[in-house]
């Protein structure tokens, strides 16, 4: 789904508006406890450098709150993270999964039916926009591509309102919403197996196979899925090994 029909989505959609960060919903700052004492895996990279942007939690229109899956946990924990706030959507508006800033995690009524590998692929990669708090990244950089001065603002909604009815600022945006989506996509595959024992078969490629021709479009956040599921395949591998490990 586009943003203001031009960003599309993440498994259905990377709303602006929503992953995805936050044209309008977002948070504050959180605590800090490992999730059901899963420790972070040593291969999730370390919290990014990028400066932290403030975001004010509204919860999503007619979400409610969702029992988080021990699968869940443990792939926040795998990832270093902790209190999570996983929802469930009203409906399959805004798509399967998406996720807010700075902490949660929303999903679909059909997601919630998808086979429990390919869940986790999609929680997976919702949880790695935060843990990578791709939210912050997009802040920073829009801001500077749009001239403004280091700290001109910490308000996170505020610096993503500058994308509004600006389609060059978007279309400038896609390259680095192109690299998250790819990020989220290759790290969330490899937290399934690590916390779940979901091979990429079983998980991302299985998932993205219902819909091969999904994604891409104007000042598109995804590739399509087959380009997703070609990218994967560099991982099959090492989702193998750490899917073997896991207990
Ligand atoms: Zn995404």
């Amino acid at each position: 789904m586009p943003i203001a029909a031009t960003k599309p989505a993440h498994f259905g959609l990377r709303s602006h508006a929503i992953r995805c960060v936050a044209l309008g919903l977002a948070f504050i700052a959180v605590p800090v406890m490992p999730a059901m004492g899963a420790p972070k895996a040593g291969w999730f990279p370390d919290p990014p450098s990028t400066p932290l942007f403030a975001w004010n939690y509204k919860p999503c229109n007619g979400c409610a709150d969702l029992q988080p899956r021990a699968a869940w946990l443990k792939m926040s924990g795998r990832a270093g993270l902790h209190d999570i706030h996983f929802l469930l959507a009203p409906d399959e508006t805004n798509g399967p999964a998406y996720s807010y800033a700075p902490d949660a995690v929303v999903l679909s009524p059909t997601a919630l039916k998808l086979k429990p590998c390919q869940l986790s692929f999609l929680v997976g990669h919702e949880l790695v926009h935060i843990a990578q708090r791709h939210f912050d990244e997009d802040a920073v950089i829009l801001s500077v591509l749009s001239g403004k001065k280091p700290g001109w603002t910490h308000d996170g909604e505020r610096a993503m309102h500058l994308l509004d009815d600006d389609f060059v600022l978007a279309l400038r945006m896609s390259p680095t919403w192109q690299q998250q989506e790819r990020e989220a996509d290759w790290m969330g595959a490899l937290l399934a197996a690590d916390a779940c024992g979901c091979t990429v078969e079983q998980g991302a490629f299985s998932y993205l196979k219902r819909d091969a021709d999904a994604g891409g479009g104007v000042a598109a956040a995804h590739e399509s899925s087959r380009e997703r599921l070609h990218f994967l395949q560099a991982f099959d591998e090492s989702a193998k090994r750490l899917a073997a490990r896991a207990d």
